[in-house]
């Protein structure tokens, strides 16, 4: 398990001991303090287990981390250091060789601070798949991994190449691949870019472009192995069961398997017959759709997102998280394949599949999928190989011709997994988690039954969803105390806006 998977830190001249803040993600806290140069540290990790390799100082400077790195083995060659143990160490040692270009070099999913000095770092990975929001004003800098633990960090300055949070004057969202170089005297802020998604593309070999697919993937997929058993959520598509067939491929030991389904909707014959193929240790957990709808208000005050679209993929992962038995697992899925490949578009046409693609990889950032909160409020930890730095760099470039290729959407990676998965599976069309789980007719189902007419549905989602992120991420509210069903009555009652 990564050391710490969240912070909420807070430096300055003369920066007092700040209020404990509040986290959805559960777990022990560790509260430290110091002072480098004159410049006041106040941290607080939060950790599922042993929070001691989350931070790192050297010469006077100090590096916190929340996460992991998942490309150590080729980052330490670059450092003098006797090998660093931890991956904060690893990334303070990178820092004094390369300063903030070290952002450059990492595949992980982490947010990162340096203290050096006057200057504060605060970093997200190429993806930004852990959050990371800041406060910055004249003589202080407050960085956190929610941004409901900077809801009292005191009024800020805008800040140039990060998002302002709806709601919570003064605290943005550092942008996915970049670095913000902040003066803690001054409040002057610089903003670096750590990572783009590729825009050109590459004519490849059907046999080259299957290789490079199935050699990236499964380097993602053994760094995420971790040393216990691993977990991975699959539908019984081709993206979670690509995850599993390698996780399966590189474990010495049978890997454990759970699907998710609902009392409207499950995929459980589907997910059966790719855990029967791999011979993993298999769950299957239904979940009654009440009981999935009352975990909205956790789905968004994890995700610190109010769309709506959004909100109905990371519900039923949300919900199944909670009922896994056990704690802290290392849970993999197959989250995100569809964005670089263009799955979810089922477009034919070239120009527009590529347009397709284009356009979700430079919107992704802000939504929040894939933060770790989700399973993080359950106490465990998730990683998502296709969006490893180096998978999405094979995956995004791919020329539209072979991601979409003899009559099939996903082809390259279809083509990689023929192999090792049974022929129905890598054949099975794409059906998104939201549909699959019946979340998407459920919710749906509530607002009609109240008499929402069918073109406003999506609207009415749309204000529910909103209203909960005001109530859980603005003004900071208990999930638990959020009564869903009385939001979507209130909503459902009220007439439209002429
Ligand atoms: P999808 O929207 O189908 O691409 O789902 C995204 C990811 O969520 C998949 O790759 C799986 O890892 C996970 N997932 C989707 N549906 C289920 C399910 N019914 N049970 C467990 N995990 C699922
Ligand atoms: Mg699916």
């Amino acid at each position: 398990m990564p050391a710490a998977t969240g912070f909420r830190i807070v430096a300055g001249r003369d920066a007092d001991r700040p209020p404990a803040p509040r986290f959805a993600a559960s777990g022990p806290t560790t509260e430290l303090s110091e002072r480098t140069h004159g410049v006041a540290l106040w941290t607080t990790l939060l950790h599922l287990g042993a929070p001691d390799g989350a931070v790192a100082r050297r010469g006077g400077k100090v590096t916190v981390l929340a996460g992991e790195i998942y490309n150590g083995a080729e980052l330490r060659p670059l450092v003098t250091d006797d090998s660093p143990a931890s991956d904060a160490e690893l990334l303070l040692a990178l820092f004094e060789v390369y300063d903030l270009h070290a952002f450059r070099l990492v595949n992980g999913r982490f947010a990162a601070f340096v203290l050096d000095g006057d200057r504060a770092v605060l970093a997200t990975d190429h993806a930004g798949t852990v959050p990371l929001y800041a406060t910055v004003a004249p003589g202080r800098v407050c960085a956190g991994t929610e941004a409901k633990a900077l809801r009292n960090a005191g009024p800020g300055l805008l800040l140039p190449g990060s998002r302002p949070v709806a709601g919570l004057d003064g605290v943005h969202q550092v942008t996915a691949g970049s670095v913000l170089e902040v003066n803690v005297v001054s409040g002057a802020v610089r903003p670096h870019r750590t990572w783009t998604p590729p825009v050109h593309r590459r004519v490849m070999s059907e046999s080259r472009a299957v290789d490079a697919v199935r050699e990236a993937l499964r380097r993602a997929v053994r760094t995420r192995l971790g040393d216990g058993t691993p977990l991975v959520v699959i539908s019984g598509g081709i993206d979670s069961s690509s995850v599993a067939a390698l996780a399966a491929d590189a474990s010495a030991t049978k890997i454990d398997t759970v699907s998710m389904g609902t009392t409207e909707s499950d995929e459980f014959p589907q997910a059966r017959a790719v855990a029967e193929h791999l011979g993993s240790t298999h769950q299957e957990i239904t979940i009654p759709t009440d009981r999935l709808i009352r975990r909205l208000p956790h789905a968004v005050g994890a995700a610190e997102c109010g769309d709506p679209d959004i909100i109905e993929y990371l519900l039923p992962l949300t919900a199944l998280y909670r009922e896994l038995s056990g704690t802290g697992r290392r849970i993999l899925t197959g989250y995100g394949a569809d964005i670089p490949l263009g799955g979810m578009h089922r477009e034919s046409r070239l120009p527009q599949l590529d347009s397709a693609v284009a356009h979700d990889m430079d919107t992704f950032d802000g939504l929040n999928e894939m933060t770790p909160v989700l399973s993080g409020i359950s106490g465990h930890w998730t990683t998502h190989p296709f969006w490893d730095r180096d998978v999405l760099d094979v995956l995004v470039p791919l020329e539209a011709g072979l991601k979409r290729r003899h009559g099939q959407d996903k082809w390259a990676l279809r083509a990689a997994m023929c192999d090792i998965l049974p022929r129905e599976t890598v054949l099975r069309p794409k059906l998104g988690v939201h549909e699959g789980s019946g979340t998407t007719s459920y919710f749906s189902r509530l607002l009609l039954d109240l008499e929402v007419p069918e073109q406003r549905v999506h609207a009415a989602k749309r204000q529910v969803t909103e209203e909960v992120f005001r109530a859980v991420v603005v003004d900071g509210r208990d999930p638990d105390e959020v009564d869903i069903t009385d939001v979507v009555r209130r909503v459902a009652a009220a007439r439209p806006a002429t």
